[in-house]
């Protein structure tokens, strides 16, 4: 099944065929209509998968229908454990709307690097923020930004996000979201505490 009969804008699919992509992988296949109809997603995906196109398409297409000339609000949250991932994601976020009519701003949020810049990268807002959990709560610490819109909940690789220490930050992080939203859940492994976490966030995932 080529990518346009899964309900893709012409954009996007044109943006997946300049990075290569020209038959969805199975987890693509099975993800992206569903995202694109608003559904809660469990994916058991690893790296490899296709796993981030899986969510980065589908989500950029909803971030079309809403978008507007106002001022720029993070209505998409990826939440990812490490600064590579949060550069990888948010790279495939930005070459996957190079071609969109009015493209989401991305910022990519990651710690152990000075946090001024991405300050600075904030002002005038976000739509699609990338970020691992403990620099993101200082942003929001310093008011560089505000997650009280967030619509899309993305967690990238949550086996890892635990296993790195970060189920405080993230506990954190989820009370500052609104209750209303999509959550796309992504895990290469289950261990209980990974599914528990999958159970207290999904509402009849796909
Ligand atoms: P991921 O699992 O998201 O880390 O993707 C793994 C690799 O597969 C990346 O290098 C992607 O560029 C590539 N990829 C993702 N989707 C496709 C596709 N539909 N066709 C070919 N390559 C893909």
């Amino acid at each position: 099944m080529p990518f346009a009969s899964l309900g893709l804008s012409p954009a996007l699919v044109y943006a997946a065929g300049q990075l290569g992509f020209s038959t969805p992988t199975p987890i693509q296949s099975e993800a992206i209509p569903a995202v694109l109809q608003g559904a809660d997603l469990l994916g058991a995906a690893q790296t490899g998968s296709g796993k981030t196109a899986a969510f980065a398409l589908p989500l950029l297409q909803q971030l079309q229908l809403g978008a507007t000339d106002g001022p720029r609000r993070v209505r998409a949250l990826v939440l990812v454990p490490t600064r590579e991932l949060a550069a990888q994601v948010g790279e495939v976020l930005r070459s996957l709307a190079q071609h969109l009519a009015q493209p989401p701003k991305v910022a990519i949020i990651f710690g152990g690097v000075s946090i001024n810049p991405q300050m600075m990268g904030l002002r005038g807002g976000a739509d699609i923020v990338v970020a691992t959990p403990g620099r993101l709560l200082d942003l929001v610490e310093h008011n560089a930004l505000r997650l009280g819109a967030v619509a899309h909940l993305v967690l990238d690789e949550a086996d890892r996000l635990l296993d790195l220490g970060f189920a405080e930050e993230l506990a954190r992080v989820l009370a500052l979201l609104p209750a209303r939203r999509q959550n796309l859940f992504f895990s290469a492994t289950f261990p209980a505490d990974v599914q528990a976490l999958a159970d207290g966030l999904l509402k009849s995932p796909v």
